[in-house]
């Protein structure tokens, strides 16, 4: 316990990374490091084509991905329920939770450092602290936060985004120079690229575990442009949903098609209850799918009413 001080502390966000989950671990590991730590940013997989944009844009190099943290220091961001955490997080020492979403039945054997904001990205609570600790926020630095920001808030269109998210991308992009409206359109380009993405890509690009009451599903989301890019692809897309289902051993999967123009979503459902399904979501399955104007955000729009028909 001595030289526990001494121990590389690897900051990380959840499975299937996005952005905010990439970027907030790179922002927040360099925070930590600015301040005597040694930390060190890590990705939970294989990061996504608009991360991969969005880090080639600012010149930051991809971090190390961590197979398992067994045994590790963690700190996590974007994040905070086991089933979507690094593999080995039962077995490795958490310090600090940095998050914007909710609280999915962490239990920890001390206290320790918990901020959990309803904020539209976990880089807006970020570049708070920043600001607490007094710390000069570096370029490449402001410009991944507005990534995260405008990716996560879907250029504040999502009902998740706050007023301080709008200050922290005005305060951001006067440091890292972005116009963040044009900015944020080239980043939905990269985001929304599906046509070079495997079905497997699109089902698991940003695909998260949730456990409702007993009922295990799988709920994922893709944004594009434009829908009927989707529509000739839909039988492989579900054939894809059915067989992750089947792998992950859940009883359903849900994958939100996200059209951020038309504001919009069409939900693909696969597995049991549906009924359930229906019920949360006012409608009858069409096509394996029900269809719901002004839907963008899961954690807002899609996760309550999955959890008020199972009951927590
Ligand atoms: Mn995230
Ligand atoms: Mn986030």
């Amino acid at each position: 316990m001595a030289c526990e001080c001494e121990k590389t502390v690897y900051v990380i966000g959840h499975k299937s990374p996005d952005t905010d989950s990439v970027t907030s671990a790179i922002a927040y590991a360099a925070l930590k490091k600015a301040q005597g730590m040694d930390a060190v940013a890590a990705v939970a997989g294989e990061i996504n084509s608009e991360t991969e944009f969005v880090l080639n844009h600012f010149g930051v190099t991809t971090p190390e991905i961590l197979k398992n943290a067994e045994g590790k220091s963690l700190i996590l961001v974007d994040h905070n329920e086991v089933g979507q955490a690094v593999d080995g997080f039962e077995s490795a020492e958490l310090l600090e939770v940095i998050d914007h979403h909710k609280i999915g039945g962490l239990t920890t054997s001390g206290p320790i450092f918990f901020h959990n904001e309803p904020v539209g990205a976990t880089g807006t609570i970020i570049a708070t602290l920043y600001k607490q600790a007094g710390i000069e926020i570096p370029k490449e630095i402001a410009g991944l936060m507005v990534s995260a920001i405008l990716s996560d808030t879907v250029l504040f269109k999502s009902p998740t985004r706050t007023e301080k998210d709008k200050l922290a991308v005005e305060e951001l992009s006067k440091i890292c120079g972005e116009e963040p409206m044009e900015f944020g359109m080239e980043l939905l380009k990269a985001k929304s690229n599906i046509e070079s993405k495997s079905a497997h890509d699109i089902v698991k690009g940003d695909y998260k575990h949730f456990n409702f009451n007993g009922t295990k599903g799988g709920v994922s989301q893709i944004e594009t442009m434009n829908l009927s890019d989707l529509k000739e692809r839909r039988t492989e897309i579900l054939d894809e949903m059915e067989k992750v289902r089947t792998e992950d051993g859940l009883d359903f999967v849900l994958l939100m098609l996200t059209d951020v123009m038309k504001e919009a979503s069409d939900l693909l459902f696969v597995g049991q209850p549906a009924e359930k399904f229906e019920a949360a979501f006012g409608g009858k399955i069409e096509n394996n799918s029900i269809c719901r104007e002004g839907v963008l955000s899961r954690k807002k729009q899609v996760i309550p009413p999955l959890e008020a028909v199972f009951g927590r």
